[in-house]
């Protein structure tokens, strides 16, 4: 419990969800696209059809049918691998404390984008790592900054990457960056964390392979997440690895909590094979690219000159840098909330070592469109009057 700390960002998002406050903080998807009645007819098709089955205990690395066709989609993303390569998570977080339970011992280094996904430090940090955080830039992980890096940290285990749509930056790795990574880690010999539960919602350009279709040493683990393609609620992900590494995932899994809920699994299964949900993804994309095009034309509209924004071509954020020196969470506090009723996430705490104030991480994802308009148009005004004073 040392290293388990709560986080500023409690504070911040109950703030966020006080109704009067246009809260662009919250990573939620939104949920008037989860397909309700969809998911109803096969939550009720798996009981009335195969009830005991569905509501039974079954094998801990997770329904064989849904790893099965997991496996499949997987090969059409050029990942060539079977059910026995596969695990279901309780979402794809339940992956990030698994693999850090396998791999980690006190003080063994993770290397990660510098900034990351909170989530995942707040997984690894209870097996008390140290970090090694690699610079980034519009093409992801900078891989001259990550060489130095391993170069610098002999014996390190497992770099961390959110390769597509980045969690916070919506940033997406290069196809070279790509391969380059999976030949640093053969080079020196640790495991890669592939964590991409935004990679289907692309909103431009082709879908560049994920790093695991370049692994040929069986040293990359994919992890995977129903949250954001169908509802976060079901609590389902997966992860794609080696055999091997899979079975001792799974020994993990079944000490920490036996299984997914078998009836979920079902359900999901089901609507896999009775439904698009190909065709569910186009729509539900669509629909949020229409979102980040509004909410950066916007910004576009009204920030003032000297503030950055990420262009992200997927996923539910953008990344805002604001000149050096800005503090992000004390405007916050002290003119976003009370005088424009916005919120975002300030970005220091996406920072694993250094904690740089001067960004914020804005999500489009939950809001409707005249909530973007309107909450962005009245932060712009604020950040510009100050600006002029
Ligand atoms: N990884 C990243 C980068 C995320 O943004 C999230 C969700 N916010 C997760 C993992 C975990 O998602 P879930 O457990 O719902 O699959």
């Amino acid at each position: 419990m040392s290293q388990v700390k709560p986080s500023a960002i409690r504070e911040l998002l109950r703030l966020g969800a006080d109704p009067s406050i246009m809260s662009f903080g919250g990573g939620y998807p939104d949920a008037s696209l989860f397909p309700l009645e969809q998911l109803e007819a096969v939550f009720r098709a798996s009981i009335a059809g195969n009830g005991r089955e569905a509501l039974q205990y079954t094998v801990s690395n997770g329904s064989p049918k849904l790893r099965e066709q997991i496996a499949t989609r997987m090969a059409r993303d050029g990942i060539a691998c079977g059910a026995d390569n596969v695990l279901i998570l309780q979402g794809g977080q339940q992956g990030l404390d698994l693999v850090a339970k396998m791999l980690v011992d006190k003080g063994d280094v993770i290397v990660t984008e510098n900034p990351t996904f909170l989530g995942a430090l707040i997984a690894f940090n209870p097996c008390e790592p140290r970090y090694a955080a690699v610079r980034m830039d519009d093409d992801g992980m900078d891989m001259d900054d990550l060489e130095r890096t391993l170069e610098r940290s002999p014996g390190a285990k497992l770099i961390y990457t959110v390769p597509d749509f980045q969690n916070p930056t919506g940033v997406t790795l290069s196809l070279e960056r790509r391969k380059k990574l999976v030949e640093l880690a053969n080079r020196f010999d640790l495991v890669v964390l592939e964590d991409t539960p935004y990679r289907e919602i692309r909103y431009q350009g082709e879908p560049i392979p994920p790093i695991k279709s370049f692994d040929t040493e069986g040293r990359v683990i994919y992890l995977g997440s129903f949250s954001k393609i169908l509802a976060p609620g079901l609590r389902l992900g997966w992860a794609v690895a080696s055999e091997e590494l899979i079975q001792q995932l799974g020994l993990l899994k079944l000490a920490a909590d036996t299984q997914c809920s078998t009836l979920n699994m079902a359900a999901v299964s089901l609507f896999l094979e009775k439904y698009d949900i190909d065709a569910h993804i186009a729509s539900i994309r669509q629909i949020y690219r229409h979102k980040k095009d509004l909410m950066l034309d916007t910004i576009r509209r009204t920030f003032p000159q000297d503030v950055a924004f990420t262009e992200p071509s997927g996923g539910l954020f953008t990344w805002l840098t604001f000149p050096e020196g800005f503090d992000t969470a004390r405007f916050m506090a002290d003119h976003a909330l009370p005088e424009a009723k916005v919120a975002y996430v300030p970005g220091a705490t996406f920072f694993p070592l250094e904690q740089e104030v001067n960004h914020a991480r804005v999500s489009y994802s939950t809001q409707t469109d005249e909530v973007i308009v309107q909450g962005i148009t009245a932060l712009g005004k604020l950040l510009t009057a100050r600006r002029n004073a």
